[in-house]
């Protein structure tokens, strides 16, 4: 799958278990989540779709996670398999699923251009989009959260380099999700670091601020 499609299934993925367990989930952190396996794309050193696609070396990854956090752990965790249980077993294959117990491939291989892969992913996306939009989670990542700035990762290593042509060409049908993902998340960002600095501006130059004579009335007196 492109980057909308992982994104788009891991927000399915992680908002359905967040509901079925009563968990609140920060839902930066599960789209960060859904999209890391293909960070291997970036890192010359690891083959694509290897050990960052496996179930094995990922649940083992996440044990700690699960003793220390327990239930809550569950819609992070179903964010980053469903990657390769789902999206690249379906629109991807060749993925060494059981790494390092097999390194057989593994996956249907229907190819990410393939009509079917493609609709596929424009109907999570228009899915993510409702559920975004149908329970006000959109605003959230337009409040003041530190999180938010997760965003940030997926922004800069999978979505802007995907549009740029690298390090996979997307299809003109797949352009709009991946622009408007990419609008949402960038407004999301903009608006925390401005948050951010201003906060820094005023701890940095406040007192100064505050030694300010309030008003001409003051200063008269
Ligand atoms: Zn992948």
């Amino acid at each position: 799958m492109f980057a909308v499609g992982h994104l788009a299934l891991g927000h399915i993925c992680g908002f359905a278990t967040s509901k079925a367990f009563k968990i609140n989930m920060n839902m930066p952190l599960v789209l960060l989540l859904s999209m890391i396996p293909d960070i291997d794309i970036l890192i010359p050193q690891l083959q694509h779709r290897g050990p960052t696609h496996s179930i094995i070396a990922v649940t083992i990854l996440f044990i700690p996670f699960f003793v220390t956090y327990k239930k809550k752990a569950i819609p992070y965790f179903a964010a980053l398999t469903q990657h390769f249980l789902i999206g690249d077993l379906i629109g991807g294959g060749n993925m060494q699923l059981f790494w390092p117990i097999n390194t057989q491939y593994y996956g249907m291989e229907l190819g990410v251009k393939n009509p079917i892969n493609m609709t596929l992913e424009w109907v999570l996306f228009t899915l993510s989009i409702l559920i975004m939009l149908k329970t006000n989670q959109i605003a959230t990542l337009f409040k003041p959260d530190h999180s938010n700035l997760l965003l940030s990762i997926p922004v800069s290593t999978l979505l802007l380099p995907t549009l740029r042509g690298f390090p996979l060409d997307v299809p003109t049908w797949l352009i709009p999700p991946h622009l408007i993902y990419t609008s949402i998340f960038s407004i999301s960002i903009t608006l925390n670091l401005l948050k951010t600095l201003k906060a820094l501006r005023k701890r940095l130059f406040g007192s100064r601020t505050h030694s300010r004579p309030a008003s001409l009335f003051e200063l008269e007196r």
